[in-house]
């Protein structure tokens, strides 16, 4: 499955690997998901990015390299709702190329506004696709709605978005029957979005503040087979890994059907910059090396790290 997996990911993206970093604007929320640090019983500090101090972790990371940046919040609040994050888009794409966002689902015209602000993508993991298991681990918050939040992609699609990332949290339910429903949900939306672009990310329960075991622990190697599957399956499709994992197996999977992986990545609310990181992460990330040792690993794996794949100039505020 690996050599396929490699010979498959190499046929559809050379040997690029698109890297991009993600940027929390804030960590309060209003979800009660267990398995969260940033969940509304979580006592630490909470605070947000004013755009100052957007604007300084930007030009930090983009003095890093980057052009691709994923925007993430939690739950709307009435710290962090969609004007916030719509003026926030509005910064962030006037300085990097590509801004996608990890948020709350929202309704159609609200990613319209977003797509035309600048926004290209909507990333949206419904974390596990097993009803149950869902309204076991969303114990409240607007979250708990499995509905809405497996059909908002969709609606992404719907209101121009150029791209959508989906995923399932590993570790939730039952692995393999959420990898099952996830590749139903892309091919659905690959379908009837045929000009649209869906990725797929492998995001697996890391620790967190509150100390949460996954109930359904999902070891390297079912990981590895579920990424080689997927990309078996989905030849054409992006698929990510982030952070979450360690050096080595990130190492090993680069290539090997992952072509898109963040890097040097904050899950703190600052922490590029100046702005001070003085929050607790949303979860620990285990691949701590910096830019230029991860891409010289790459590179000696005879990849190339690649950080800019779309140009602003492209953004006609939407597809539809
Ligand atoms: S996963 Fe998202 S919605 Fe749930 S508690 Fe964390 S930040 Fe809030």
């Amino acid at each position: 499955m690996a050599r396929r997996a490699q010979h498959l990911t190499q046929q559809h993206f050379g040997r690029a690997i698109q890297l991009y970093a993600p940027l929390y604007l804030s960590n309060f929320c209003s979800g009660g998901c267990a398995y969260c640090g940033f969940a509304s019983d979580r006592q630490h500090a909470r605070r947000r990015l004013e755009p100052a101090e957007l604007a300084d972790e930007l030009a930090a990371l983009k003095a890093m390299g980057f052009e691709q940046i994923l925007l993430l919040t939690g739950e709307r609040t009435p710290q962090a709702d969609f004007d916030y994050l719509l003026a926030s888009v509005r910064v962030a794409s006037r300085v990097v190329h590509e801004v996608l966002i990890e948020a709350f689902p929202m309704s159609t015209g609200e990613y319209r506004q977003l797509a035309e602000a600048g926004c290209t993508g909507v990333t949206l993991y419904q974390e596990t696709y097993d009803p149950a298991g869902y309204a076991q681990w969303h114990r409240w918050g607007p979250k708990r709605d499995f509905a809405a939040r497996l059909e908002a992609p969709a609606r992404a699609l719907e209101a121009g978005m150029r791209t959508v990332g989906l995923g399932a949290l590993l570790g939730l339910a039952d692995p393999l029957r959420d990898a099952v429903a996830l590749y139903r949900h892309a091919r659905a939306l690959q379908a009837r979005y045929w000009r649209a672009g869906v990725s797929l990310a492998f995001p697996r329960l890391r620790p967190e503040a509150g100390g949460f075991q996954p109930p359904n622990p999902v070891s390297d190697m079912q990981l590895a087979q579920l990424i080689f599957a997927f990309r078996i399956c989905l030849p054409d499709t992006p698929l990510v890994l982030s952070t979450r994992e360690a050096p080595a197996l990130r190492d090993g999977l680069a290539g090997v059907g992952i072509n898109r992986m963040s890097v040097a990545s904050r899950t703190t609310v600052g922490g590029y910059g100046r702005a001070s990181p003085e929050t607790t992460g949303q979860f620990a990330v285990s691949d701590e090396r910096d830019i230029a040792t991860f891409c010289g690993a790459l590179r000696q794996r005879g990849l190339d790290p690649v950080f800019k794949n779309w140009d602003a100039a492209l953004n006609f505020g939407g597809l539809t």
